[in-house]
């Protein structure tokens, strides 16, 4: 983001205007005051703080809006909005504080002119995912410009939706009169990008003004001009731009709400086959060469896939294939690599290594592995698994001995029976070294799958939820299959290198993956809601496994925390694996630190369950098979 310059208007601030925070940098500025990047204290992150302008912080009906921009905000918890952390009162204004983007706004974007279409597709149909997900959740933006977009640089630039200042909820007569809106506060709005029904009555705007503000942008993305009197289909204006685009557009920015796409998922359906897959969306300096060969064999892929009904996106060709379905889940094409990971099939044999098993209190245990005092068992599947410095590591399969390719490592202790879990580890996933011998056979068999490893929770008869990462570039899935209930969900881009990964379930069975550890953490696609009794779907207490399928996959720190213990029963319905269209109240209430807010809750008395004790561990590793 490009620093900003205090006026006038935006004077300096004291860097301790806001308590419980240090204003750091004037970040940008708009028509209701100031945003500072900001570093929160308490936990000592980097987060971004909007002040009211005090002068507008007289207005009853501007502390309204800006009270309504935090409702908004709180109401989302996207991977693709900006999530509200706080909102307060200094002396003379109002605050809010989000997440800080770091990153330029989609305007300053629009403006470099080496931005690729497939890359600029992309943050569309995220902005678009964004947008249904608000209007699942009964709010429209209404304020729906470029400079609104913030692009993620640190997640691999994908777009933020922010400002959510003019925002309305839907169904909600009185919320018009709590928040005092008016249509004077609306008109403040952009006009480029303003539905014309908005422009003349603000009150009568429904959701389908904002699918008319995502045709300007869209239109403006492609052309660097806001659509205005007669103009020229963007393919026109841009060569090598898919021809389609021109009708999505001009089906938005249709004048009469009735023509136009009767909601932001069915404009969705006809945008996100354009969209290539997203490898495309990273940077193209940042691919190594076997990634761009991949990608080549992806865009091929994808054209086959494009012909099956059903199939609009197709990542990492021959591992995983998936379907967006309307709510932005992900159907399951083809195998998914934690489907071969979890084959029941894989014969496990039993392997102690170093690790930790502790109360930690009395309701709360933890196991560790790879490094401690202790010897876990682990069931160990396929692949050679060894411990090398304090590592699980898997090592290079021997081509020459015909030795499987996937592997599998489970802990097998006892009692880690819990209401709130976090698995976290720190992964990696890499190629083998390149010897001659696989030189020549790349040559002849064109570059390897890139290697793939994975952390989850596994139960029993195939039943698991697992993160996976495929190498850098390529996002990060939740894979889950719970009995009757799988399905995938695609996450952020994975980073280089290694990769922080965390499980977390809340009391109320609420499943959500991370990247990133501390401030830099971030959630990975939506939440799974499998209920307060979410060990159940697994049909025992779950154990934590992690997996690897070609190349060497190490991974550090594996750490599982089980708190508050909870009896585990068998499941007699078919469980309910859903991303939940209104998330459970702890969810909603805030948004990235779901966590937090969970935390505080005053837990309940722990259920007097007498826990099994820990398998013992024998001092020696057992050879035995099982
Ligand atoms: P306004 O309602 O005044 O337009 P915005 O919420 O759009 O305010 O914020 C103004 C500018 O501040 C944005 O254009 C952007 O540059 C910056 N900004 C806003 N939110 C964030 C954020 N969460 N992280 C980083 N920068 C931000
Ligand atoms: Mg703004």
């Amino acid at each position: 983001m490009s620093s900003f310059e205090p006026t006038a208007i935006s004077r300096s601030r004291p860097p301790d205007l806001v308590s419980g925070y240090r204003l750091e940098k004037l970040v940008g500025a708009g028509g209701m005051g100031e945003v500072h990047k900001a570093t929160q204290l308490s936990l000592g992150r980097t987060v971004a703080v909007k002040l009211l302008n005090p002068d507008l912080a007289k207005d009853p009906s501007f502390i309204a809006r800006f009270q309504k921009e935090a409702a908004a905000l709180a109401t989302l918890s996207h991977p693709h909005v900006v999530a509200i952390v706080d909102k307060g009162k200094t002396d003379n204004t109002y605050y809010l504080v989000m997440e800080f983007v770091d990153g330029p706004s989609l305007r300053e974007l629009m403006r470099s002119p080496s931005m690729e279409t497939p890359v600029l597709l992309r943050r569309m149909l995220e902005i678009c995912r964004a947008i249904e997900y608000a209007h699942g959740r009964g709010v429209i933006h209404r304020d729906l410009k470029p400079e609104n977009i913030l692009l993620d640089q640190q997640a691999g630039g994908i777009a933020k939706v922010s400002d959510f200042g003019l925002a309305s909820f839907l169904d909600d007569a009185s919320a018009a009169s709590r928040f005092a809106l008016t249509s004077t506060h609306v008109s403040m709005g952009t006009i480029s990008y303003m539905a014309p029904e908005q422009r003349v009555d603000a009150k009568s705007a429904d959701a389908r003004a904002d699918i008319f503000s995502l045709g300007v942008i869209l239109y403006e993305t492609f052309t660097g001009e806001v659509p205005l009197g007669t103009f020229d289909p963007p393919s026109r204006k841009r060569p090598g731009l898919d021809a389609r685009v021109d009708a999505i557009v001009m089906r938005c920015l249709k004048p009469d709400p009735d023509e136009r796409y009767p909601s932001v998922t069915a404009l969705i359906a006809d945008l996100e086959p354009l969209v290539p897959g997203s490898l495309l969306s990273m940077p193209p300096l940042r691919l190594t060469r076997w990634q761009r060969a991949k990608a080549a064999m992806r865009r091929a892929a994808r054209v086959t896939a494009q012909t099956a009904a059903g199939v609009t996106v197709l990542a990492a060709v021959g591992v995983l294939g998936v379907a967006y379905n309307r709510s932005g889940q992900v159907r399951v094409q083809l195998p998914l690599p934690s489907k071969a990971i979890m084959d029941q099939a894989l014969r496990d044999s039993p392997r102690n290594g170093p690790g930790r098993v502790e109360d930690v209190t009395p309701d709360k245990r933890r196991v560790t592995m790879g490094d401690g005092p202790d010897l876990p068992q682990m069931l160990v599947a396929g692949r050679t698994l060894n411990f090398e410095n304090k590592a699980l590591v898997f090592p290079p399969v021997d081509d020459e001995k015909n030795a499987s390719h996937v592997g599998r490592a489970r802990v097998d202790v006892l009692g880690l029976v819990g209401g709130v879990a976090r698995l976290t580890a720190r992964v990696r996933a890499e190629a083998p070294p390149a010897t001659w011998k696989r030189r020549l056979k790349e040559l002849w068999d064109g570059p390897p799958p890139e290697p793939v490893a994975s952390l989850g929770l596994m139960g029993r008869d195939g039943r698991y939820v697992t993160l996976v990462h495929h190498g850098a570039g390529a996002p990060l899935t939740l894979e889950w299959s719970l009995g009757e209930r799988g399905g995938a969900m695609l996450g952020l881009a994975s980073p280089e290198g290694e990769v922080r990964l965390e499980l977390f379930v809340t009391e109320d069975g609420v499943m959500q993956a991370f990247v990133g550890q501390g401030k830099d953490q971030r959630p990975i696609a939506e939440p799974l809601n499998l209920g307060p009794d979410w060990q159940a779907h697994f049909g025992e207490a779950p154990a934590p496994v992690i997996g690897c399928i070609e190349g060497t996959c190490t991974v550090e720190g594996l750490t599982y925390t089980v708190d508050k213990p909870a009896p585990v029963t068998e499941v007699t319905s078919s469980p309910v694996v859903v991303v939940p269209q209104q998330p459970p109240r702890t969810v909603a209430a805030n948004t990235v630190p779901a966590k937090a807010v969970v935390a505080k809750k005053p837990a309940p008395p722990p259920p007097p369950v007498k826990r099994p004790p820990v398998k013992a561990a024998p001092a020696k590793p057992t050879p035995k098979r099982r």
